[in-house]
C-alpha cells in the first residue's frame, strides 16, 4: 500500500505497539508492590539465558518459577511463619499434596491425625495408596500411643493445631519430639494459627503449610497455599517437586494476598475476640452439651493451647444435646440469617455448617455439631442471630 504522509502503515502498527521504545522512568515508589505478570521472561542475551538457574531467587527464568510479585509474597509469608523459604501453590490442599509428593515414595508411610482436615485424609486414602504409599491415623491427644506407632516406614507426620471441626489442641512439642527422636519429618497444617496464634518453627516442626485462602486472603475470594521451611536442603527438595509438578499461582491472586497481609493480625484479633464472645454465649445455652474452642477452659487440649498460644482463630463448634436429631440441628442452621451456610473461614461473612460426630473419622460419640466461623459483622447481631435460630428447635 502506498500511504500518504499522515496515513499509518497498518501492517507495521502492531509491531510498533509490541516493540514500543518508551520506558517509564525508574525509581517509582508506592505503598503497594508492583504486580508483574509473565509466562515468558525476557533475557537480555543468550549468555543470560544460559546462566539463569530456576533454583535461585537471584533472577528469573519462567513465569512458573517466579516473578518479583510471587517472590515478594513468598518472602513475606516466610517472615509471617518464622521460616526461611516459602513456595506458593494454587490452594492449601495443593500444598499438602506437594509436601506428600516431594517427601514420600512407594513403601513409605505417612501418619495423619484422626481430626485431620478431611481432604488430607482423602488424598492419602485415594491417591497416595495408588502410588504404594501407606498411611495410618493417630490420636493427636495421646503422645505415648503416637510415639509407639512410628515405624521404619514412617517418613512424614502431619500435625494440626487445632484439629479440624472438633478443635482439639495437641501437645505439639510432645508430638514433634517423638518424631525428632526417630528422624521423621513433621509437617504442620498451620491454617488455623495463620502464623499469628503461635510460631510454628519454635514448636520444632520442619514444614509449615498454610491455606492462604483463609486468614492471609481474608476475602473468601481466592485460593492459595504456602509451604514454608527453615532448612535449605528440605526446601530445595520440595522446590524441585514444585517445579516438576508445574504448580503456579496467578499474579492477581498474589496481589490480593499482598494487599491483605498488613491487616492480617488486626483481622485475626478481631475475629478471635468475636469468636470467644460467641463461643462463651453458646456455652451458657441449655441446648448445648459442649463447645469446642481451644481457648475455652474445658475444651480438649486447652492446656496445650495455653502453653504456646496467646490467640485463637475465630472458629468453634458446638455439640447439641443428644436429644436433638439431625433434622432439628439442620433447622437451626437453616434458620440463621447473618451466618451463611458454607465452608472455609476468615472471610468477612460469618459461616455455619453442620457435622455429625459419628461420621467424623476417628471420633467417638454420636453428637451433632455445628461449626461456626466468625466474620466481621457486629457481634451483638451475631448473638441475636443465634438466639433467634435456636427457636427453630
Ligand atoms: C481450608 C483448609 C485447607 C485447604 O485449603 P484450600 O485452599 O481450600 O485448598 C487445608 N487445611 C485446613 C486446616 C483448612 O482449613
Amino acid at each position: 500500500m502506498s500511504g500518504g504522509p499522515d496515513e499509518r502503515d497498518e501492517d507495521r502498527l502492531t509491531t510498533g505497539l509490541i516493540h514500543h521504545p518508551y520506558e517509564p522512568p525508574a525509581g517509582f515508589g508506592a505503598v503497594a508492590p508492583g504486580v508483574f505478570k509473565a509466562s515468558t521472561v525476557i533475557f537480555k542475551d543468550v549468555a543470560a539465558l544460559r546462566a539463569r538457574n530456576w533454583r535461585e531467587k537471584t533472577g528469573y527464568t519462567y513465569g512458573l518459577h517466579g516473578t518479583p510479585t510471587t517472590f515478594t509474597l513468598e518472602e513475606r509469608i516466610a517472615t509471617l511463619e518464622g521460616g526461611l523459604q516459602t513456595l506458593l501453590v494454587p490452594s492449601g490442599l495443593a500444598g499438602i499434596a506437594l509436601v506428600n509428593l516431594a517427601l514420600l515414595k512407594s513403601g513409605d508411610e505417612v501418619l495423619l491425625p484422626s481430626n485431620a482436615y478431611w481432604p488430607n485424609a482423602e488424598l492419602a486414602r485415594q491417591e497416595l495408596a495408588r502410588w504404594g504409599i501407606g498411611h495410618r491415623v493417630y490420636d493427636p491427644m495421646d503422645v505415648a500411643a503416637f510415639a509407639a506407632m512410628l515405624g521404619p516406614q514412617t517418613r512424614l507426620v502431619w500435625v494440626e493445631a487445632a484439629g479440624s471441626i472438633t478443635m482439639e489442641f495437641p501437645d505439639l512439642a510432645g508430638l514433634v519430639n517423638a518424631c525428632r527422636a526417630r528422624g521423621v519429618t513433621v509437617a504442620l497444617d498451620n491454617t488455623w494459627g495463620a502464623g499469628i496464634a503461635f510460631a510454628p518453627f519454635e514448636q520444632g516442626v520442619d514444614i509449615s503449610m498454610q491455606a492462604l485462602t483463609k486468614y492471609p486472603s481474608g476475602g473468601a475470594d481466592l485460593l492459595m497455599g504456602s509451604v514454608t521451611t527453615r532448612d535449605e536442603a528440605l526446601h530445595q527438595q520440595i522446590k524441585a517437586t514444585h517445579m516438576r509438578l508445574g504448580l503456579g499461582v496467578g499474579a492477581n491472586d498474589v496481589e490480593f494476598v499482598l494487599r491483605s497481609l498488613p491487616t492480617l493480625a488486626l483481622r485475626y484479633a478481631a475475629q478471635d475476640a468475636a469468636g470467644r464472645h460467641l463461643a462463651a454465649w453458646w456455652q451458657g445455652r441449655p441446648e448445648i452439651v459442649r463447645v469446642f474452642h481451644p481457648a475455652l477452659e474445658g475444651s480438649p487440649g486447652h492446656v496445650h493451647w495455653a502453653a504456646c498460644c496467646s490467640a485463637a482463630a475465630g472458629l468453634f463448634s458446638v455439640e447439641f444435646d443428644p436429644g436433638y436429631g439431625q433434622p432439628q440441628v439442620d433447622a437451626v442452621v437453616d434458620a440463621l440469617r447473618r451466618f451463611r451456610i458454607g465452608h472455609s473461614w476468615a472471610g468477612p461473612v460469618s459461616l455455619a455448617a453442620p457435622y455429625d460426630l459419628a461420621t467424623l473419622r476417628g471420633q467417638t460419640g454420636r453428637g451433632k455439631l455445628v461449626r461456626f466461623s466468625i466474620g466481621f459483622e457486629n457481634i451483638d447481631d451475631l448473638v441475636a442471630d443465634c438466639e433467634q435460630a435456636l427457636r427453630a428447635l
